[in-house]
Formats: structure tokens, C-alpha cells, sequence
């Protein structure tokens, strides 16, 4: 049985017929920007993520970028970010001049590690952004707490962690702007690229709405230097028919989590260690990532089986090299490096079936036990 990492045919199937008419609607209408599908799903999705203001933004690098420069940061200006996380966390921080500075990662939970981010905060500091890193909140009271008395902003990168809860509020509604993706791998995953940049403050709101359109307002009235960070009308009327399964589709992924649990303790796999739930801080599965020993061996073994795997993420931002000049060695982050070396994202879509799991557990069972 071959399992893929992610079936996205499996979730287009039954929404076919309701997501060709929704495109269908929005060619009839020739309107491609903003409009009602924009403003539609912007109200929706304020309402789910409990939040009063929700926009819409080309994708979710271009989400945090945004957040950034709401805040006109720039070169001289440090912003903390996790060293363990996709690239854009750390590279819009770099493509507005300003400098990433890294924290390591907690141990168990693979989210930026509290401690070392209150300690890494200078005069210069200018934002924080924790990661809710593949869908699992990171741990935010102890930043939040360090960073108000500081007026440092704190931006929820919640890329990976849409409707994700932490201490029962969704996350991005708790720092000054949670910053969504919609790429299609997301848990809401568009027909290509878009996101969402949300924030409990109107002054911000109104400052990432001119921000997203050239800094325009009204029509050829430019206030600040923004850019073109708008989502299209056919992403958000697509998105519009899928948001209403988003919170089925995490409770499918976090079953098929609690599955492989079961699967796992029952093949006796101890040197496998499964991901931790922290208390209080919902893990929504955008990844089930497993750490394991010979990692790029039972990498190897699983894709000559024909079931889908992935590392996520091999290098840590500290190692990459367009990060050298930042000036970190080798070993300064442990925690990251050992996740880097270790980590394996197995599939749990939420129409992956029991038996293609079995599969899965069975595969790495053979490699482990022969
Ligand atoms: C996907 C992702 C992004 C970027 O989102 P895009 O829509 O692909 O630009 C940012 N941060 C994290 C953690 C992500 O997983």
C-alpha cells in the first residue's frame, strides 16, 4: 500500500462541484480584486478566529512582512524568531534589512524555547515572533508578559496553526498581529498562494489594510510606502467554501494523531518519540512530526515503501547559509540541531484511513525490528 504525505485529491473530491461553482461565480463577475469574496471571507474568518479585524494578504510570508513593516522596522532593528521554522519566519525579518535574531527550541515541543527569547531581548528588540510551530501553540504567557511592560509587539507567525487554541482563545488573537498562510499544504489551504493578517487594534488593522495597497487611501494618495500584499477574490472565494470543514478537518488530524499513538504503542516502537502535547496548548497536526534515530535511513526505507515522508526543516536558519553573516556557529543552537537531525513528518491528512496508518506504523516498524 503506497501512502502519500498529503492527498489534497482526497479533500477536493466531494467539494468539487460547490468550489467550480464558486470560481465559476467569481469569473461571471470579472471582479478579481477585493470585493465581496475578500470582504466575506475576511468577516468569516474574524468570527473563527475570534478576533475583530481579519485581512486578507497575498500569502503568509507576505502576511508577516507586512506585520513587520506596520511596525516600520528595518535595518539596526532586531526582531526574535525561532531558529527551528520555515524559512519566511526569519526571512522577511532579513528582507526588510532588520536583523533575526535566533532562539532555540524547547525540548519536547519542537516551539521557540520562552526562556531563551526573554533573554535574547536587547534595547534593540523590536518584535518577537513566536512560530505555533506544525500546528501546536508555542508557549506564549511568559513572552507576552516579558515583552508588554517592554512595548516590544509580539507577531503570532500561525502559519501552520489555523484555529490552533491556546488556553481555549485561538491562536494569533493574542500578540499584536497573527499572521495566517493559506498555502495549500496549510490546514485551510488555498488553489495557490494567499493569507491573513489579524489584530485586536483598529490602528493596525487600518495600518495592514494600507500597507497591503501600496499605503493608498484614498485612490493615488500615498501615506507610506506599502506594497501589493493583496489576496485575489477567485483564493478568497475558494477558501470561502473550504473554511466551514477547517475545524472537521483538524479534529480528523488530531484523531488520526491519537491513532498512531495507539498504533505505535502497540508495535512496542520505543525509540520512536511522538510528538508532546503540552497542557493547554492545542495541537491542531498540520505535521505529526516524529523524532527518530537514523533518521535518513528510515527516510530512505519508507520512500523505496512508497509512503510519503518529509523533514521539516533539515537546516535551522543558525546554519543556512544567507544567514552566515549573522554570525552563529555550529552547536549554538542544541535543541534546534537535534530536531533537524532527528525529525520526520509522517502523513496525517484527515481522510488518511486506519489501514493506510497501520501502513505507515508498519513500515517503520520493519525497519527498526526487520
Ligand atoms: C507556510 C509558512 C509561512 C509562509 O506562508 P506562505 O503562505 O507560504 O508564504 C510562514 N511561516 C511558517 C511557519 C509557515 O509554515
Amino acid at each position: 500500500m503506497t501512502v502519500p504525505l498529503l492527498d489534497l485529491q482526497a479533500q477536493y473530491a466531494p467539494l468539487r462541484q460547490a468550489l467550480l461553482d464558486a470560481v465559476t461565480r467569481v469569473c461571471d463577475s470579472q471582479r478579481f480584486i477585493g470585493g465581496p469574496e475578500v470582504e466575506g471571507l475576511e468577516r468569516e474568518l474574524a468570527a473563527d478566529l475570534q478576533t475583530p479585524h481579519a485581512i486578507g494578504m497575498s500569502s503568509g510570508t507576505d502576511a508577516l512582512v507586512a506585520a513587520l513593516m506596520a511596525f516600520n522596522i528595518g535595518p539596526g532593528d532586531e526582531v526574535i524568531t525561532p531558529t527551528y521554522s520555515f524559512f519566511a519566519t526569519a526571512g522577511a525579518v532579513a528582507r526588510l534589512g532588520a536583523t533575526p535574531v535566533l532562539v532555540d527550541s524547547e525540548a519536547d515541543t519542537f516551539n521557540l524555547d520562552p526562556a531563551a527569547t526573554i533573554a535574547a531581548i536587547t534595547p534593540r528588540t523590536k518584535a518577537i515572533i513566536p512560530v505555533h510551530l506544525f500546528g501546536q501553540a508555542a508557549e506564549l504567557a511568559p513572552i507576552l508578559a516579558a515583552a508588554a511592560p517592554r512595548n516590544i509587539p509580539v507577531i503570532e507567525d500561525a502559519a501552520q496553526a489555523i484555529g490552533c487554541l491556546y488556553h481555549g482563545k485561538p491562536v494569533g488573537s493574542w500578540g499584536a498581529i497573527g499572521c495566517f498562510s493559506f498555502f495549500p499544504s496549510k490546514n485551510l489551504g488555498g488553489f495557490g498562494d494567499g493569507g491573513l493578517a489579524t489584530s485586536t487594534s483598529a490602528e493596525l488593522a487600518h495600518r495592514l489594510k494600507l500597507i497591503r495597497n501600496h499605503g493608498m487611501e484614498p485612490k493615488y494618495y500615498h501615506h507610506m510606502v506599502g506594497a501589493n500584499f493583496r489576496i485575489d477574490a477567485l483564493q478568497a472565494a475558494v477558501l470561502r467554501i473550504k473554511r466551514p470543514y477547517l475545524a472537521g478537518w483538524s479534529t480528523g488530524r488530531r484523531a488520526n494523531a491519537a491513532r498512531y499513538r495507539a498504533l505505535f504503542a502497540d508495535a512496542g516502537l520505543t525509540d520512536v518519540v511522538l510528538p508532546v502535547e503540552a497542557p493547554d496548548r492545542t495541537h491542531i497536526y498540520n505535521q505529526f512530526v516524529i523524532r527518530v534515530p537514523q533518521r535518513d535511513q528510515l527516510r530512505a526505507h519508507l520512500d523505496a515503501a512508497g509512503i510519503g515522508c518529509e523533514v521539516y526543516y533539515p537546516v535551522p536558519f543558525h546554519l543556512q547559509e544567507c544567514f552566515a553573516g549573522l554570525g552563529y556557529q555550529a552547536g549554538a543552537f542544541p535543541v534546534a540541531e537535534r530536531a533537524a537531525q532527528s525529525s520526520l513528518a509522517l502523513p496525517i491528512y484527515p481522510e488518511l484511513t486506519e489501514a493506510q496508518q497501520a501502513a505507515v506504523v508498519g513500515a517503520i516498524r520493519t525497519f527498526y525490528r526487520g
